[in-house]
């Protein structure tokens, strides 16, 4: 299934360009009492709901998808995480460009050395963005990355049982003010967190090491990767990860972006496509 958030508050099912209300589905998780839980109820749901929200998605109206505002996916992430250097090749090109490295030792280890990083949830936008560049001072870079959405919650999971924890995946993009500080402070400005268009349930991605993904800016290619070359593949992100922090439904993990991030201007388009979940078009501003 692909699950999206659209309009004022809506949960649709998309199938093919046309996207139906299932929002009475959720009805029962959607009226919250405070102190609201720190997951994401919807995330938390979609495992067991399929057949309802089939059943609901067969009463709806289909609206067509360029007729609807697309919102960030996962409406309450716990938090983000964020692996760094997790391609071999953008390892490299990090070492190569002292645009990139700014003589900081630290950004030029293997993420086995300098393990994950956390960004803001307040640096979250939709497909429709548009990335607003927050420090027009500095280089602003695009990080076109496959994002992976934690289902259930886990802590110290193995590789084998890993995948069992997603609920799906959906594209992401780790914009970046380049720099010589602190990796979470320079990519959590607001609308530097794109997540869309939506999550595609794991079920239709029983293989994430599969998928290539593609970046233009403009129309011109700057990033074209496979995930099979991941340093540290899904699981071993998803094993990693909760060796240190238990992870719950809607938590957010960007995997890593490939080799030639480059820079972006207020008025460029940037359009990410990954096998099996689809493609963004993001406005810088
Ligand atoms: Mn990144």
């Amino acid at each position: 299934m692909k699950i999206c958030r659209y309009g004022e508050g809506l949960i649709g099912l998309v199938d093919e360009s046309a996207v139906r209300d299932v929002t009475p589905a959720f009805d029962d998780l959607l009226k919250g009492q405070y102190p609201f839980p720190r997951h994401d109820v919807v995330v938390a749901a979609l495992a067991e709901r399929g057949d309802l929200i089939r059943e609901v998605a067969a009463r709806a109206v289909p609206v067509p998808l360029d007729q609807v505002t697309l919102n960030v996916p996962v409406a309450n992430p716990g938090k983000i995480v964020a692996a760094p250097v997790n391609y071999r090749r953008h390892l490299q090109e990090v070492r190569d460009q002292i645009e990139l490295n700014h003589g900081n030792e630290a950004h030029m280890r293997e993420i086995r050395e300098i393990g994950l990083f956390l960004k803001a949830t307040s640096s979250l936008t939709g497909p429709d963005g548009p990335v607003v560049i927050g420090r027009p001072d500095r280089r602003n870079d695009h990080e076109i990355e496959l994002v992976v959405v934690i289902g259930r919650t886990c802590k110290n999971v193995s590789e084998a049982d890993a995948l069992a924890q997603v609920a799906g995946y959906t594209i992401g993009l780790d914009m970046t003010v380049r720099g010589p500080e602190d990796r979470s402070f320079r990519k959590s400005l607001d609308s530097y967190s794109v997540l869309g268009p939506w999550l595609v349930t794991a079920d239709e991605i029983p293989d994430p090491s599969s998928l290539s993904l593609e970046l233009t800016v403009n129309g011109e290619t700057r990033q074209k990767a496979h995930t099979q070359d991941l340093v540290m593949s899904v699981p071993e992100l998803i094993a990693y990860a909760s060796s240190f922090y238990t992870l719950y439904p809607g938590d957010v993990l960007f995997t890593g972006t490939p080799e030639g991030v480059s820079e972006v201007k207020a008025g460029d388009l940037m359009r990410a496509r990954i096998d099996a979940i689809g493609e963004i078009s993001v406005r810088v501003a």
